[in-house]
C-alpha cells in the first residue's frame, strides 16, 4: 500500500499528471462534503435540541478510524504541515484531536465525521437473503422519538454517499477500496 507522504506532490510546483489527477479527485470531493454538509445541516435543523453534539464533545473521535484512500490524501492534500510537524493525539482517541479536544482538520474532516450524532438508518442482509432496515443514533442523542418511529427522511441513509466515495476511489486504485487508519497519515504517530 502506498500512503503519500505528507508534503508529497501537491507542495513542490510541479505539475505532474498524478498531481493533476489529485488535484480533480479533491475537487470532487470537495463537491460530496458540501453535499453532504447541506443535507446533514437539514437534519440537524429538523431535530432541533434533540442533536446535543457541541463542540468539545468527542464521544465519536474514537481511535481506529479508516477512511478510503481519496479521503486521507484530501487530508494530506489540505494540512500536509500538519501531518509532518504535530504530534497525533495519543492512542485511545483520534488522532486528529488536539489537546483542547477541538478536531484539527474540522473543515476537512472525512465524511463519516460529517454525520455522526444524526439518526442513522441502513439496510442489511438478514439470514436468509431477508433484507431488513436498522437504525441508530447515538446514545447521547438518543432520548427523544424512538429513531425506529422517525420516517425515512429524518434519517440519514447509509449507503449513498458511500457508494460515491467507493466510485472515487475506485477510479484510482483498480476498485481495490483500500481503507487507510486515520493515525498512520502523521508522521509522529
Ligand atoms: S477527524 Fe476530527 S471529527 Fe473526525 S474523529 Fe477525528 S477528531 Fe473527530
Amino acid at each position: 500500500m502506498k500512503v503519500r507522504k505528507p508534503g508529497d506532490g501537491f507542495d513542490d510546483g510541479e505539475a505532474t499528471a498524478p498531481a493533476m489527477e489529485e488535484a480533480s479527485l479533491c475537487e470532487e470531493l470537495n463537491r460530496v462534503y458540501e453535499a453532504v454538509d447541506l443535507a446533514a445541516e437539514a437534519l440537524i435543523r429538523l431535530h432541533g435540541p434533540r442533536l446535543r453534539c457541541r463542540r468539545g464533545c468527542r464521544a465519536c473521535c474514537i481511535d481506529g478510524l479508516t477512511v478510503f484512500e481519496v479521503e486521507a490524501m484530501y487530508i494530506q492534500h489540505r494540512h500536509a504541515r500538519l501531518l509532518e510537524e504535530e504530534e497525533a493525539h495519543p492512542e485511545g482517541a483520534c488522532a486528529f484531536l488536539s489537546p483542547e479536544g477541538d478536531c484539527r482538520i474540522h473543515e476537512s474532516r472525512p465524511y463519516v465525521c460529517r454525520t455522526q450524532g444524526l439518526p442513522l438508518r441502513w439496510i442489511e442482509e438478514a439470514s436468509e437473503g431477508e433484507m431488513v432496515e436498522l437504525r441508530d443514533i447515538c446514545p447521547i442523542n438518543d432520548p427523544g422519538p424512538p429513531v425506529e418511529e422517525l420516517p425515512e427522511r429524518a434519517c440519514w441513509s447509509i449507503g449513498p454517499v458511500e457508494e460515491c466515495l467507493a466510485r472515487l476511489q475506485g477510479s484510482r486504485d483498480d476498485g481495490r477500496l483500500r481503507r487507510i487508519r486515520l493515525r498512520s497519515l502523521f508522521r509522529h504517530s
